[in-house]
């Protein structure tokens, strides 16, 4: 017989505005071994979030001090603001036999898979960066001049793509999440993950 060695972390990155969120956050109500993992920010809380289920919403003051305690798996500046997984968001899905999914940027992205080499990463893209700008705007979360910023920081990670595991372009809702569930269904039986259990043949 055989048996997973561990769960795994699974980032998924991306621009902002890509559909990180959804994509994520759909995959983990789907699949009952995936656990979402809730981030730290220091960016100021949405009208239509709540502490704790979206994020742990912390002062700048409070984060930094987080930092310095070594408190997170990987974090950064995303957008003027701080963000981070904390390492027990990691640990404690993992230590449960959950795959652990991070919706973060592609600079946390590097941080976790040099602490967690066994991570999986997927980058989501748009269809293109016109329906990228439309998403933004639609959205209505942010002000003017930070639709600016995240669209000026979405070319670049763009550009990042072919360093990830696998690309999904979000194009149908629908078919990116099952694109999202089928890769993780794969790479769970992949046999590098895989080891042998005793009595086995
Ligand atoms: P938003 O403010 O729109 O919720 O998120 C802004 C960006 O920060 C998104 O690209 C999101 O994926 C990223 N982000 C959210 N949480 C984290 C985190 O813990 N670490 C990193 N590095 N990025 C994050």
């Amino acid at each position: 017989m055989v048996e997973m060695k561990s769960a795994f972390p699974i980032v998924i990155a991306g621009p902002s505005g890509a559909g990180k969120t959804t994509l994520a956050r759909a995959a983990a109500a789907r699949d009952p071994r995936l656990r979402f993992s809730i981030s730290d920010t220091s960016r100021p809380i949405r009208e239509s979030e709540a502490d704790g289920r979206d994020y742990r919403f912390v002062g700048e003051r409070e984060f930094e001090e987080r930092i310095r305690e070594g408190r997170y798996a990987e974090w950064a500046k995303v957008h003027g603001d701080y963000y981070g997984t904390p390492r027990s968001e990691i640990e404690e899905g993992i230590a449960r036999g959950e795959d652990v999914v991070l919706d973060i940027d592609v600079q946390g992205c590097e941080q976790v898979r040099a602490g967690y080499p066994e991570t999986l990463a997927v980058f989501i893209v748009p269809p293109s960066l016109s329906v990228l700008e439309k998403r933004l705007r639609e959205r209505r979360t942010e002000p003017e001049e930070r639709i600016r910023t995240r669209l000026e920081n979405a070319r670049a990670e763009l550009e990042r793509k072919f360093e990830y595991d696998f690309i999904v372009v979000n194009d149908r809702l629908e078919d990116a999440i099952e694109a999202v569930l089928s890769i993780i269904r794969a790479e769970r039986c992949r046999a590098a993950r895989l080891r042998e259990t005793a009595g086995a043949r």
